[in-house]
């Protein structure tokens, strides 16, 4: 992070709080600042705005195309699903008993002193549970949907908000709704079961490091992390600039006992009857979150170009004067010009942004909200046919004065596309060598190398570990649980073992990374 004092001109960042200062107020700044989303006033539920739902809605375009590609069919289900859908498998909900929201009435009456109370004689014959996850109401359907092993794999996936009480919110990364994909899959064996769940996992995976420029170690939770029901959990985590994790996305192979619980039944090759064998994946909105904590600076977000709903952004410097119509006309050129192109094999996103503001604060406006490039012109340029270009990814110069590269407008059009390329493949390096650097393979004592307060740059740690389980498990989890830490994930390229379990001294069998997380 640059100092301050090198600033030279600006002696501040566009944002009042610093990433070292305040993370958390840091995150909260931006997310105000950048125009990203804001309080509802309902506890955990937040208001989108569009430069945030636009990023939400590349992340859906492009994960979209990737969910299709696998064969995977987009379909709907009922936002309210009955709670003896649930009660048919116990993990499941034990496991989210605690976060689900319940309407128990259909109707409100007055109580006669002006206010309104549910209607007595409205009760449900049966509550319904706003669906905090459809495994339940999926397998209902896929139980008439499967007849025989020919009706498999049956692979749907849904776009939808869900809801989960929460207790512990923050924007983003944690709401009590919020808006996901979530595909279902059905298969003949475990086998087939395992292939879907791994390659939603490294779809995943090759998402958030393509599209969100955000490295990720994907691995296999352990036991006490699974997702309630599930036989397997496997994840992507994320490391933030405050060094802890965030769980990005997860993939799960649920065995046999969702379709067990909903009858997802079919006819083999030799006439028996089978249960089928169920996976379920998901993304959410949390994504975003991890983007802003990967990648802003101390003046706002850093947006991935493939993400990021406008990539360039052209700003006429306007002064109310005669000179402005060849400003604008220059900027409708250069608009055009910049629009034909094309990277990342999709039309480049640009936006002339005439809005009556002050040239510079639009400028800072869109530096906070993270535009990857901000092109300036003002009469000066018109006449010399040049545009200021401005690169959010290297914002100031060593000496501290913005990195504006007053560029001929036909180099500047040539070079664009590859300009976008760059900053996303930038972006995604700089995050990446941050991950690497900070993974520690040698600690002994965790209680010294996480001590501090929670503010404290500890980044995770990999032990080789026995893969305990029972009460031997529990045990590990109260001792992590007391240094604030986590078991993240089992990372699947991780380096073979080749000592013992760090908690057991039991011959280790595999790497677990432990830190803090979101
Ligand atoms: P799950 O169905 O629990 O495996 O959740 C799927 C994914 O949704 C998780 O990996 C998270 O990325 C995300 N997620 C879970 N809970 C929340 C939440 N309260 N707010 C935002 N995203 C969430």
């Amino acid at each position: 992070m640059p100092g301050q004092a090198a600033r030279g001109w600006a002696m501040k960042h566009a944002l009042s709080v610093t990433r070292q200062q305040n993370f958390a107020a840091w995150y909260q700044e931006v997310i105000s600042e950048a125009d990203l989303a804001e309080e509802s006033g309902v506890r955990g539920c937040m208001v989108i705005r569009p430069w945030g739902y636009g990023m939400w809605e590349r992340i859906q375009k492009l994960m979209d195309a990737e969910i299709k590609k696998a064969g995977v069919e987009n379909c709907y289900f009922p936002l309210f699903i009955p709670l003896s859908f649930f009660e048919k498998e116990a993990d499941h909900v034990e496991g989210f008993a605690k976060e689900m929201a319940v309407v128990t009435h259909h109707r409100l009456v007055g109580d006669g002193k002006g206010k309104l109370i549910p209607d007595p004689e409205s009760k449900l014959e049966e509550p319904l549970v706003v669906r905090p996850t459809s495994e339940t109401v999926i397998g209902a359907a896929m139980s008439r949907w499967v007849q025989s092993w020919r009706d498999l794999p049956l692979l749907v996936n849904q776009w939808a908000n869900v809801v989960r009480w929460e207790m512990r919110t923050r924007m983003f990364l944690r709401t009590s709704e919020f808006l996901w994909q979530e595909g279902h899959t059905a298969h003949v064996d475990r086998e087939d079961a395992m292939k879907e769940t791994m390659r939603a996992l490294e779809m995943y995976r090759a998402f958030a490091e393509g599209p969100l420029a955000m490295p990720v170690v994907a691995g296999e939770k352990p036991e006490n992390e699974r997702f309630p029901g599930a036989v397997a959990t496997y994840s992507i985590e994320a490391m933030m600039q405050d060094g802890k994790a965030l769980q990005a996305g997860t993939s799960h192979y649920l065995g046999t006992g969702f379709a067990e619980a909903a009858g997802i039944k079919y006819q083999d090759k030799e006439g028996g009857q089978q249960f089928a064998h169920t996976t379920s994946w998901g993304v959410s909105t949390r994504m975003i979150g991890g983007v802003i904590m990967t990648h802003g600076d101390d003046d706002g977000l850093r947006c991935p170009p493939q993400i990021a709903p406008w990539q360039i952004v052209i700003v006429p410097m306007l002064r109310d004067d005669d000179g402005d119509a060849a400003v604008l006309d220059y900027c409708r050129e250069l608009w055009r010009e910049l629009g034909a192109l094309s990277a990342f094999g999709e039309p480049v996103r640009v936006l002339l942004d005439t809005k009556a503001a002050k040239a510079s604060n639009k400028r800072w406006a869109w530096v906070k909200k993270g535009a990857p490039i901000i092109v300036e012109v003002g009469p000066r340029d018109v006449s010399e046919g040049k545009a200021a270009v401005l690169r959010r990814d290297r914002l100031y110069k060593d000496d501290g004065k913005l990195n504006t590269a007053f560029t001929p407008k036909d180099d500047f059009v040539a070079q664009a596309a590859g300009m976008l390329e760059d900053i996303q493949t930038t972006l995604h390096s700089e995050a990446k060598a941050r991950l690497e650097a900070n993974i520690a393979r040698e600690v002994t004592d965790l209680a010294a190398h996480f001590k501090g307060d929670e503010a404290k740059f500890a980044g995770w740690v990999e032990v080789q570990w026995a893969r305990p389980t029972g009460a031997a498990l529990d045990k590990i989890v109260e001792q992590l649980k007391a240094l604030k830490l986590t078991m993240r994930n089992t990372p699947l390229d991780a380096a073979p073992v080749d000592g013992k379990c760090f908690f057991t001294g039991e011959p280790a069998v595999e790497r677990m990374l432990i830190g803090r997380t979101y």
